[in-house]
């Protein structure tokens, strides 16, 4: 192999595709975004980023014969053994679908394929908050709940891929409805989408609230409404903030009694609210642990913010194609 040669590597998400040329070593060259079209299905959904991945070698000057491999990092559930997109909540239509095969025929590249949320792992492992550590959880908190594992300095993948799903981790007995069709996951409990369905409801009632003026104004009602309120001391919305840090906590006590990792990183949307709710999520966390598993554990957001799928996605193609 030549001595100077690139990588791709791909965030695949439900409405932005983004995309990012690197130099082996892993300096990244350019990074773009465009739309994923996911309603449109997999044909078009494959031949924007065809043509993203055409434009960002074009403006890079970088032929395709130094390309040596692509990494893409995808929401939802991708059997590794079988290589095999399951389900994705995002990307409608992908059921069982042979993407690694598919990008193979397409690139004529060697194609690596990780779970979003393990690549995002593996990025603030290699060059975000988890640097120095050796045994690392992640969690994305967004519209879903994502988790990815770094064991032993390696990312861990299960025996099929699904590794670290802590977002369905059954927490509540006949709990609220969760994306994958049962009751009371994580997910439904302390994801974006559960906070913003408590504040509906909150508004369904006729208690005071902020948030009535909020979304008198704005017209919908986001998670990111209810962090707004509590910060405005708003007392009903700060509860809806408190229940989730709960179920949070407590499954993160179960993680933990587990794995035994030496930091737990929390990123994505939800997680952007910093100690507005890693505040109550280290309390209920601390209140449900045994107490000598938690002594020296941190828990802390994540630095890479956007880019950490990209990034672990580059490292983990570099790594595995070397
Ligand atoms: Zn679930």
């Amino acid at each position: 192999m030549n001595l100077l040669h690139y990588y791709i590597g791909v965030d695949l998400g439900g409405t932005k595709i983004r995309v990012a040329l690197a130099r082996s070593g892993g300096e990244i060259v350019d990074v773009r975004s465009f739309p994923t079209e996911a309603e449109r299905g997999t044909e078009t959904v494959l031949a924007n980023l065809q043509s993203g991945v055409d434009v960002l070698l074009a403006d890079g000057g970088c032929p395709w014969d130094k390309v040596a491999g692509m990494g893409v990092c995808v929401a939802g559930f991708y059997d590794c053994k079988a290589e095999l997109m399951i389900k994705s909540p995002n990307l409608p239509g992908w059921e069982f679908f042979q993407l690694k095969q598919k990008l193979e025929d397409l690139f004529a590249l060697p194609i690596v394929i990780e779970n979003d949320a393990s690549a995002a792992a593996y990025g603030e492992f290699c060059f975000g908050t988890g640097r120095g550590q050796e045994d690392m959880l992640l969690l994305t908190l967004g519209t879903g709940i994502g988790g990815g594992l770094v064991l032993g300095g390696k990312l861990y993948r299960g025996s099929r891929g699904f590794g670290g799903e802590i977002g369905h981790i059954p927490i509540l007995p006949d709990g609220p409805r969760c994306g994958c069709g049962r009751r009371g996951c994580l997910e439904a409990l302390a994801s974006g989408t559960a906070i913003a369905r408590e504040g509906r409801n909150l508004l369904a009632g006729h208690g005071t609230t902020l948030l009535r003026e909020m979304v008198a104004v704005s017209g919908d009602l986001r998670a990111e409404h209810v962090f707004e309120a509590a910060r405005l001391g708003d007392a009903a919305s700060n509860g809806i903030i408190d229940r989730a840090a709960y179920y949070l906590g407590r499954a993160l006590a179960i993680a933990v009694a587990i794995l035994n990792p030496g930091i737990v990183v929390l990123s994505g949307g939800i997680a952007a609210n910093g100690e507005q709710f890693f505040d109550p999520v280290r309390r209920h966390f601390h209140a449900a642990v045994l107490p000598l598993l938690a002594t020296e554990m941190l828990i802390a957001g994540g630095r890479l913010g956007a880019d950490s799928g990209i990034r672990g996605i580059l490292q983990l193609v570099e790594e595995q194609l070397e």
